[in-house]
């Protein structure tokens, strides 16, 4: 459900302001009596200051800091645990409204210029992809804006300094943690307008990109309603070995799915491309056949290929193929024409390397506990 824009009137508890798009907050200030230029001047205290504080909003009244205090609050993720990788990657365990944790991370690159944040969107994941431990853990319920949002802002207010200082603690948003950002539209459309919005991050729409496994008709709604980059997880080029990966497959195949990039890209107004990520799995994907199925899908479609090593999780059944295959794996796609990256493994040693991400998850679908009982009838 989106959230609703909130009144004085119709509210007994505290309206939580970090979520709120620029219209809703200007709809609150004008529910509460107030201008609707007290909005930006809210979000700049919000987002650009890391402000939860109304007390510290000097820039407002004292009768309307008074009135604040009373009607609203500004209330993010609780931070349970922060690491630090050595090589520079921060993780983030964060408790959410009913007890759930999500993780987000942030992934420095290019000596630190560029500073990557992995957000999450559902608390689980309903997909059950069959090489993700997140899958694993099931699904318990859809992140709300301001939980989302929050990620952004838990990490800038702990990184530091101030988007003000022109060097911001976060250049980039990938909707690639927990969760299947396009099952929670509604919530993540907002979150990521608050991303784009100059009184909120104000990163560029090539900066925030959101990763779907391919629900192809959000894909269509999103391409009409905010122009962020897309990512697919693809993962094989061949419907069989897709849907045994990608199990939504089934529901949306590989050329509906490829089509829709096509339709997606057309709304774009600037010459974007698509970044397609296939995880290498040793034995399963990684051949040359599977390198020339997925040039040859490609061939038409403006992307650059992201290749992900498989990061192995207990009972995963699935192995990593070695550093010299996949750099084979990216020899036989440069000869077809295709250049691709190979992902470094980042965040080992915090366990915040891509597909580790578990938070803890109350699994309403039970598919955890179906999963343990597998693993324990194996071993038996
Ligand atoms: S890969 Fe993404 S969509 Fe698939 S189960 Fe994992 S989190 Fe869900």
């Amino acid at each position: 459900m989106p959230e609703q824009t909130p009144t004085a009137e119709s509210t007994p508890q505290r309206q939580n302001l970090l979520g709120m798009s620029r219209e809703q907050m200007e709809a609150f200030f004008l529910a509460i009596g107030e201008k609707k230029f007290r909005a930006s001047q809210m979000m700049k205290w919000i987002h650009h200051e890391g402000c939860d504080d109304f007390a510290a909003m000097t820039n407002l009244s004292k009768p309307l800091r008074e009135k604040l205090a009373r009607l609203a609050e500004v209330r993010g993720p609780g931070v349970v645990y922060e690491g630090a990788s050595n090589d520079g990657t921060r993780k983030w365990v964060l408790e959410v409204e009913d007890g759930s944790y999500v993780e987000t991370v942030l992934i420095p690159a290019d000596n630190g210029k560029r500073r990557t944040l992995c957000v999450s969107s559902q608390v689980g994941c309903s997909l059950d992809c069959s090489f993700c431990s997140t899958g694993k853990q099931g699904f318990q319920r859809n992140l709300t804006a301001a939980e989302i949002i929050g990620q952004v802002w838990v990490a800038q207010r702990s990184v530091g300094p101030r988007r003000d200082s022109g060097n911001r603690p976060v250049t980039n948003v990938v909707m690639m943690g927990m969760g299947e950002p396009l099952l929670n539209y509604d919530n993540v459309v907002p979150a990521m307008k608050l991303m784009l919005d100059d009184n909120g991050y104000g990163l560029s729409k090539r900066r925030v990109t959101l990763s779907t496994s391919g629900v192809v008709p959000m894909i269509d709604k999103l391409g009409d309603d905010i122009d962020v980059s897309l990512a697919i997880s693809l993962h094989a080029a061949n419907d069989e070995l897709r849907t045994e990966l990608v199990p939504l497959n089934r529901k949306y195949n590989i050329r509906c799915l490829i089509d829709a990039c096509h339709r997606y890209l057309s709304k774009c107004a600037d010459n974007r491309l698509i970044t397609i990520e296939y995880t290498l799995i040793k034995d399963v994907n990684d051949q040359q056949q599977h390198a020339e199925e997925l040039a040859t899908l490609l061939d038409e479609l403006p992307c650059k290929i992201n290749l992900i090593p498989f990061n192995p999780f207990p009972h995963s059944g699935y192995e990593k193929p070695s550093r010299n295959q996949c750099m084979r794996f990216q020899q036989w796609l440069y000869d077809l024409k295709h250049t691709a990256t190979i992902r470094t493994t980042r965040g080992d040693d915090i366990d915040a390397a891509c597909g580790q991400l578990v938070g803890q998850v109350k699994d309403r679908t039970k598919r955890h506990a179906r999963y343990i009982q597998s693993i324990q009838i194996d071993a038996d």
